[in-house]
């Protein structure tokens, strides 16, 4: 099968073409697993991190790819949840030990034991994987392949985060970055909290329009200052600025969401900016967003079948991913990216 492999940690400022065009057996599901033949599969900011080394794959080479959606080829000698031609989605999270406190609590994100999809086991960016059918889910039909994609991941973590900000309908809600995981979270906020009012932080003009045409009450840039303070903000962003400059505008009590599994090191000197009395005083809280449980990726995939959400997305061939990468990496975002394969 046809699959684009990252062989090396690299620098994508200067490597252009990070991934390889390879082919691999077609892998063998075990008793208990699934063998999916892609349809589609999401680019994330977090395949980035992935070839940049800050949460590097152990295994080289390694098939990227963790928002997965095709249909069931083969099962496992013992796999029985999913029939041949089911289609399916597979998120970030491929499996965990499903015994530890955090499993048996349903926060399996949180595993010593966690593996990921497409940095621990082989993803998406392929003709074919595997993956426990345990980890596996049903996508609803009113979505299509590529429209499926990011809800996986982008879809699936905002939820998580949105969940975390403690959110009650009316509270103001502040989002930093808007990228593919901020505008499904704009869009879910709208339907669960119809009397909240959302303020978009964006460095980029286009993403500002986009904010306010999916009914944000205000966008701005990184720094300005929103008419009101706000109850949570949750930061998508790779950098450092926008958590100084979201912490001032929380209100006394306030939660900021960290949503990004790591940071750039490029303009950590701006945390030198942080000033006590003004960024963290009156009880503001600090809390990174870590994963996704099985239970986010099911519950958001109703919940945007419900309301609906369908993400706006751009398609690249399996062999254009290097360019999907290079243009993530470049902000050029106006939302998703998807690989149709
Ligand atoms: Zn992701
Ligand atoms: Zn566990």
């Amino acid at each position: 099968m046809k699959a684009m492999v990252l062989n090396q940690i690299t620098d994508i400022a200067e490597n252009k073409s990070p991934l390889e065009l390879i082919h691999l057996p077609q892998p063998i599901p075990g008793d208990k697993e699934i063998l999916v033949k892609v349809s589609a599969c999401g680019v994330c900011h977090t395949e980035l991190d992935e070839i940049e080394g800050r949460t590097p794959p152990q295994i080289f080479p390694m098939v990227l790819g963790h928002q997965v959606v095709g249909t069931v080829e083969k099962l496992g000698s013992n796999a029985s949840k999913f029939k041949i031609d089911d289609r399916v989605g597979i998120a970030w999270i491929y499996s965990a030990c499903g015994k530890c406190e955090f499993c048996l609590a349903g926060n399996e994100n949180l595993c010593t034991d966690f593996k990921a999809t497409g940095r621990d086991a082989f993803g998406g960016y392929a003709e074919f994987m595997k993956v426990p059918e345990d980890f596996a889910f049903p996508i609803p039909e009113i979505f299509s392949n590529s429209g499926a994609a990011p809800l996986l991941c982008a879809g699936a973590i905002g939820y998580r985060s949105l969940h975390l900000t403690n959110l009650e309908d009316g509270h103001n809600l502040g989002l930093t970055g808007f990228g593919a995981s901020a505008h499904l979270v704009l869009m879910m906020a709208k339907h669960k909290f119809p009397n909240s009012k959302i303020y978009v932080f964006a460095r980029s003009e286009k993403e500002r329009e986009f904010a306010m045409e999916l009914g944000a009450e205000w966008a701005g840039d990184t720094e300005q200052e929103p008419p009101e303070k706000l109850n949570c903000i949750i930061d998508t962003t790779p950098v450092w600025k926008p958590i100084i400059e979201a912490i001032k505008n929380l209100k006394p009590g306030g939660r900021l969401i960290i949503n990004a599994i790591r940071k750039e090191e490029l303009d950590k000197d701006y945390l030198l900016k942080l000033d006590y009395p003004e960024h963290l005083w009156m009880e503001k809280e600090i809390k990174s967003v870590a994963n996704v449980a099985r239970r986010d990726v099911s519950e958001f995939l109703n919940l945007a079948a419900e309301i609906p959400i369908k993400p706006e997305f751009q398609e690249y061939a399996l062999t254009d991913a290097n360019k999907a990468l290079i243009e993530l990496k470049q902000r050029k975002i106006r939302g998703a990216k998807v690989l149709k394969i």
